[in-house]
């Protein structure tokens, strides 16, 4: 068992931070399970829901998740309680993970004539009665039914942008899928954090689009970045996330040190947590 390290201060009540980017492979899954590896490591309860069909995120926390395994596609179309899907991630005390099968593929048009189609991942979170610190969702390449379910369940929207040119095409359209969903369903929604993901400093290019992304998002990007890093790609295929295959890496370093400034910018504490952060 990796123990928890220093201890971060936990939230006053469970975060539920929805990783979403419509845009492919921009490091949403491996944002979730580094990040919420990085929050057990600091003493945290963590739980990951993987609303992706492709089971990645539950590929990487090491889960189990062939079709027959009970899996957030049970709690979303069968009311299956969430208690009965959620496994302990092996090797990190405190996190959980929800799976995903490929069974949630079809849930995206199943949802559609169900009643509260858009609320189904809210009030199973509401009824899951364990304790817990954060609640990451990982989120599928769109902004279908499977995506509005994570924005109505979450207040805070994490959107992981690749430092590479187009990062911010597409990105208004998730904007404004937020506003709506804040209009009309949830009204606590907003975009609390941007990571800046596969940083490679040695380019102009990556430089340029963190200056575009800043001068954009302003105080909700994260001082840190994640550097693009071989033994970020590799762990996933050990069922492993970065911080327990290479602990010491840049990698893991650096979603230690992003997750350590996102629990400092607890909502529910802003103003004691900053004078505590002052004193360190
Ligand atoms: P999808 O939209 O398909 O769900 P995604 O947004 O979840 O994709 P990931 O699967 O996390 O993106 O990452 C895409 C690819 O980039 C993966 O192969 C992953 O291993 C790799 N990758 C992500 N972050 C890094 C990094 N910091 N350094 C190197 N490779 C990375
Ligand atoms: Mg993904």
């Amino acid at each position: 068992m990796h123990q928890a390290g220093e201890g971060l201060l936990r939230p006053e009540q469970t975060r539920v931070m929805v990783v979403a980017n419509q845009k492919g492979g921009v490091g949403k899954t491996t944002t979730t399970v580094n990040l919420a590896a990085s929050l057990a490591l600091h003493g945290a309860r963590v739980l990951v829901v993987d609303l992706d069909p492709q089971g990645n995120a539950s590929t990487a926390l090491g889960i189990d998740h062939h079709s027959e395994v009970p899996s957030i596609y049970d709690v979303l179309v069968e009311n299956k309680p969430l208690s009965e899907v959620v496994q302990p991630v092996p090797d990190v005390e405190g996190l959980f993970c929800a799976p995903a099968t490929i069974d949630l593929a079809g849930a995206e048009i199943e949802l559609v004539s169900l009643v509260a189609r858009e609320s189904r991942l809210q009030r199973a979170l509401e009824a899951y009665d364990q304790p817990l610190d954060y609640i990451l969702v990982d989120c599928p390449p769109s902004l279908g039914l499977l995506t509005v379910n994570a924005l109505v369940a979450g207040a805070e929207v994490l959107i992981p942008i690749q430092c590479e040119y187009y990062a911010l095409e597409g990105l208004g359209q998730l904007l404004r899928n937020v506003d709506l969903v804040r209009g009309h369903l949830n009204r606590d929604l907003h975009i609390s954090t941007i990571l800046l993901t596969m940083y490679d400093g040695r380019t102009r290019l990556a430089s340029q689009v963190a200056e575009e992304v800043r001068s954009h998002f302003g105080n909700e990007v994260l001082r840190t970045n994640i550097p693009r890093s071989v033994r970020i790609s590799e762990a996933p295929s050990y069922g492993q996330t970065v911080l327990t295959y290479d602990p010491g890496s840049s990698g893991s370093l650096s979603y230690l040190e992003a997750a350590r400034e996102i629990a400092l910018r607890d909502p529910f504490a802003q103003q004691e947590q900053q004078s505590m952060a002052e004193g360190m």
